[in-house]
């Protein structure tokens, strides 16, 4: 479990939240977003690791949620092409399915941001898998 701090675009409370499992783990570590959503208002961010690094959109910057899934997912699809390797390929195409799984979902007219979490209450860097 990897504890990430960010602020909440919507309603500027800092968040703390786990991110749990390890799939979720790897992809904060490789610069992929992860979607997270504030206590207090609900509004869905999409969390990464370091400022700029996953392209999406620039941080602050809202987005439908919709769009915001599709283009986790294309830039998902691109890290697996640019991969050389069978192990993060596979990692890269199975997240590019939950993006798409999730552009199925609900409320994806809702506003969503990339917001770069503040702090990491961790005691080590997280393993980086591509
Ligand atoms: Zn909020």
């Amino acid at each position: 479990m990897v504890m990430v701090s960010f602020k909440c675009p919507t309603c500027h409370i800092d968040i703390i939240s786990p991110i749990q499992g390890a799939d979720e783990i790897y992809a904060f570590a490789s610069n992929l977003p992860v979607l997270m959503r504030c206590w207090v208002c609900e509004a869905p961010a999409l969390v990464v690791h370091r400022a700029n690094s996953c392209g999406l959109a620039p941080e602050g910057r809202s987005r439908k949620l919709l769009d915001m899934c599709l283009r986790a997912a294309a830039l998902c699809r691109r890290r697996a092409v640019e991969s050389q390797n069978r192990d993060p390929q596979d990692f890269f195409l199975r997240m590019e399915r939950d993006w798409l799984a999730r552009a199925r979902g609900h409320d994806l007219s809702q506003e969503a941001v990339v917001a770069r979490s503040v702090r990491l209450g961790i005691t080590s860097e997280p393993r980086q898998i591509a």
